[in-house]
């Protein structure tokens, strides 16, 4: 009871909970160690997505790393595939499928992306919290050590953290630098002076030093205040997602122990270990909150009371929201059909997209600011451009024909061309008709643009322009 004598509300949690402070301050989390089934899983899964991070630089497939956006010469390599600025709708189509199946997995299973792949976890739980721990101890002794004063102790393990995790900010920059301007040139780069590149240079800077901020002091932070996916998260779920909660049936009334015998207790005995392994700084026994990022860590801790007090484990865990409050698993629901029909259309523009992908471009134009036609000596001439893309990794010659395009006469002064890859270039040609037989603008251009390596072809056509139906000159 209140001083006021009114029954007052149960406190769920001595504050802080959560990376809030009462007054607003920052209360900076130190999760506590935790070892269990799924946190074996989920390192095995960082290990693994850290190598291909480093690996996928180094991974040349058909003469390109594997994984190469070269914005400088707009053409970006993917698994062996090349595209270009022209291929931008399918690289649209493939960022609105990996969007669309993070939607689908948030659906099936809430924020299991967030606890096991996002570079965010990745990189914080993998690498930068394990240097902490290894080097300032467990959770409590971080506290103490944090709270006390500047000791020889404190400053030399602090500043060989800090020490380690600007390297490691510096090398994760480095590494998705080379993303975009490949391991050799950045190699080059790293040994000749930041003059000679400044903009590659204050990139990399920058990116250390984001880096560094982020994972030595923001850390949850940025789920909890930039990442727009958690807000995403109420509106993604529904009753029948795989989420992580408390059985509220099974585990209340919690407390430490029964004062009698007759006391009826839940199995939660309130030790508040779930709470201590949060890397958020939040109680689940509170239900469902944007701040869960999915990480199991209070799974597992909990799983570690319950063996101890000889309790089934499962009190926290993996179920639908609907199961926890003692309902009936539910799998078909209305918006994973809808989402079955949108992935069959995906699927579809994906293969429509890799069937008409081309390795060439080429296209009839006329040269901008020119003069439409010329009239001399009785005989209409037309300035025209072939416009050659090369989609390829490799060199293309291209030829360059007329193709009986009776009574127009093509003049072509270069009808072999070679391009490099991902080359573009304009190939000037003339094309000659008598006026007399110009016609109602009835006479067409008609060029055939051949791939020599590529046993690719294309007809490209342009109507002739001159004169409607005069035969002076102009
Ligand atoms: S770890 Fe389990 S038993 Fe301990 S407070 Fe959390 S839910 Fe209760
Ligand atoms: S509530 Fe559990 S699953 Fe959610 S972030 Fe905290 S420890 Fe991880």
């Amino acid at each position: 009871m209140s001083e006021s004598g009114k029954k007052s509300l149960p406190v769920l949690n001595e504050p802080p909970v959560g990376s809030l402070n009462s007054d607003g301050t920052r209360n900076f989390v130190q999760p506590a160690d935790v070892r269990g089934r799924f946190q074996n899983v989920r390192y095995v899964v960082f290990a693994a997505l850290l190598v291909v991070y480093l690996a996928l630089p180094f991974i040349q497939i058909g003469g390109a790393p594997a994984v190469f956006l070269d914005i400088v010469h707009r053409r970006f390599h993917l698994f062996g595939a090349t595209f270009n600025a022209q291929d931008f709708w399918m690289v649209f189509l493939l960022l609105f499928g990996i969007i669309f199946a993070l939607v689908v997995v948030t659906t099936l299973w809430g924020r299991i992306w967030c606890g096991y792949a996002c570079p965010q976890t990745v990189f914080l739980e993998g690498l930068y919290r394990k240097v902490e721990r290894f080097l300032e101890g467990p959770r409590n002794e971080r506290i103490r050590r944090n709270q006390a004063p500047m000791s020889f102790d404190k400053l030399w393990r602090k500043g060989l953290k800090h020490g380690i995790f600007l390297v490691l900010s510096f090398g994760i920059a480095h590494v998705f630098l080379s993303y975009f301007v490949s391991l050799p040139s950045l190699w080059t780069m790293m040994h000749g002076s930041p003059a000679a590149h400044p903009v590659a240079f204050a990139w990399s800077m920058a990116m250390t030093l984001v880096l560094y901020f982020n994972f030595a002091w923001f850390r949850e932070q940025l789920c909890l205040i930039i990442c727009p996916y958690g807000r995403l998260q109420s509106a993604l779920t529904d009753e029948d997602t795989m989420v992580i909660g408390y059985d509220v049936g099974r585990g209340e009334p919690r407390g430490k122990k029964r004062k009698a015998a007759t006391e009826e207790k839940g199995d939660c005995i309130d030790c508040g270990r779930c709470v201590a392994v949060c890397p958020t700084g939040i109680d689940i026994r509170n239900g469902l909150q944007m701040e869960c990022i999915g990480c199991a860590a209070c799974v597992d801790a909990c799983d570690e009371v319950m063996r101890k007090v000889k309790r089934p484990e499962g009190l926290v865990r993996y179920d639908s929201s609907r199961q926890l409050a003692g309902g009936k698993a539910r799998t078909m629901r209305g918006r994973l059909a809808l989402y079955g029909a949108v992935s069959v259309v995906w699927v579809l523009g994906m293969i429509f997209a890799v069937r008409t992908h081309e390795p060439f471009e080429a296209n009839l134009l006329r040269p901008p600011g020119g003069t439409p036609f010329v009239v001399n000596d009785g005989v209409v001439q037309n300035t025209l451009q072939v416009h050659l893309v090369n989609k390829e990794d490799h060199p293309i010659t291209f030829r360059l024909e007329d193709v009986g395009t009776e009574p127009v006469t093509l003049v072509i002064p270069q009808p072999e061309v070679r391009l490099d890859a991902g080359e573009n270039r304009h190939v000037p040609l003339l094309a000659r008709v008598p006026v007399e037989q110009m016609g109602e603008l009835q006479a067409t251009v008609r060029v055939r643009a051949e791939g020599l390596e590529e046993e690719h072809e294309r007809v490209l056509t342009a109507p002739l322009l001159g004169p409607r139906g005069a035969e002076g000159e102009r």
